[in-house]
């Protein structure tokens, strides 16, 4: 074998399970195909990613929260779902001093994972390189990159996105849903405070969340058919501020572009199998899923954080870290873990998407339901605040 372990994908899923990793005298290799600059020091990528107090332990116990420069952590007091022209808001707000959860921008986590791997003891890091071919038997797993080198281990894990070749190369199948829809991420100033609320507002044709950041500061995340996306993403900063005001209704008065912006066209996936012969799927290669409940990351931190305790507890009594039972109880596990989310957010996402007069019904009674119902916000709370 030329190593233990190798993690295909340097994004923070692959950083995560690589750095959960250390100190258990495994050898592992990461394969990432963009240049060490671009994981180094990730460039701004608009997406503010919101944590939930299980994912900032993760971090914290990995190094990797304290290297987040702290005026890049904005917390999150609480939540608030609108739907259509309607008055009311389903609100959810922190018991206690603790916030509900936080906001960090996506690069910022990414750094932070590559400077707490940096200098790990048996960890070696394969940049501008691609895994071309892929090779499972019982006795190990074999990848060949782009230059022709071959690379042999125990254990390999594709942590390559929700599109992951490692997945087809596997030969596993996926649920691959191109929703037609495009989120435009973007910074942007404004004079009315946000008092550290997030807005879901699922409005008549358009999504639009406010996320919010520093003081005056939110990201808006704005939902809508992909080519009215790249429309919008074309305008000039002046334009698209006052086309930003208007569709959120000038809730938080004129706003100002304060920063790049960022379309991505919506793509949700999920694996019929997060493992297979002595390999193994993690963070978006598992399951891809839609930004709306803000959960693709906090639940990729959580298969990683899984599959490092399976393969940790194995290495520790000596034993194969790609063994068939290890990789099965990963599956089985955070399967069961994933499936009530994807499929909960899908439904969500269909439900507040579609124009029709039963869904515009259900949707409303949804939400005055939820206000009603004395299981619901505190469940929701409780999700975001577990540890
Ligand atoms: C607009 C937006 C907002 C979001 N908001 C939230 C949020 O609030 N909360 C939340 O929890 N999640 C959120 N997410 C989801 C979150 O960003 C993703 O779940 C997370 O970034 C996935 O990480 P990953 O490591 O699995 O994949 P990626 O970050 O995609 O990394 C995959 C890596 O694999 C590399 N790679 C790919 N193929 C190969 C190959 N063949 N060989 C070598 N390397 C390869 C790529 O270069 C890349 O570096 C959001 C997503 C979007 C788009």
């Amino acid at each position: 074998m030329d190593c233990d372990v190798i993690i295909v994908g340097a994004g923070p899923a692959g950083l995560a399970l690589a750095r959960s990793l250390a100190d258990t005298g495994l050898d592992i290799v990461v394969v990432e195909r963009q240049p060490l600059a671009a994981i180094a020091d990730p460039c701004f990528d608009g997406r503010e990613i919101a944590l939930t107090h299980g994912s900032a332990d993760i971090l914290t116990r990995l190094g990797a929260w304290d290297l987040i420069p702290e005026d890049e952590i904005s917390p999150l007091r609480a939540a608030r779902v609108l739907n259509g022209g309607s008055p009311f808001a389903l609100d959810f707000d922190a018991s206690g001093e603790e916030p509900l959860g936080w906001l960090v921008p996506n690069h910022r986590i990414r750094a932070a994972l590559f400077d707490a791997i940096d200098g790990q003891d048996g960890l070696r890091l394969v940049t501008g390189a691609e895994v071309v071919r892929v090779q499972t038997s019982r006795a190990m797993a074999e990848v060949e990159l782009g230059d022709g080198s071959q690379l042999r281990a125990r254990l390999l894990v594709g942590a390559d996105s929700r599109l992951s070749g490692i997945r087809g190369l596997l030969g596993i199948s996926a649920e691959v849903n191109r929703l037609g829809r495009s989120m435009m991420v973007c910074r942007v100033r404004h004079p009315i405070p946000h008092h550290g609320i997030a807005t879901e507002w699922f409005d008549h044709h358009q999504t639009m969340a406010m996320l919010p950041l520093g003081e005056g500061m939110s990201s808006a995340v704005l939902t809508l058919p992909s080519a009215d996306i790249e429309r919008l993403a074309a305008l000039g900063d002046a334009e698209l501020g006052a086309e930003l005001t208007m569709r959120y209704s000038e809730r938080l008065g004129p706003m100002e572009v304060a920063g790049p912006r960022v379309a991505y066209p919506l793509v949700t996936t999920w694996s019929w199998h997060f493992a297979a012969t002595r390999a193994a799927l993690i963070g978006d290669a598992a399951v891809g899923m839609h930004p709306v409940t803000a959960h693709g990351f906090n639940l990729g931190l959580r298969g990683a954080d899984l599959l490092a305790r399976l393969v940790r507890a194995a290495a520790r009594r000596g034993r194969d870290p790609g063994a068939t039972p290890l990789l099965r109880a990963y599956e089985r596990r955070h399967r069961g873990a994933s499936w009530p989310l994807y499929a909960g957010t899908n439904l969500l996402v269909r439900l507040y998407t579609e124009e029709t007069m039963p869904a515009r019904a259900m949707r409303h009674a949804g939400l005055r339901l939820g206000a009603k119902l004395p299981f619901v916000r505190p469940g929701i709370r409780r999700v975001l605040m577990a540890r």
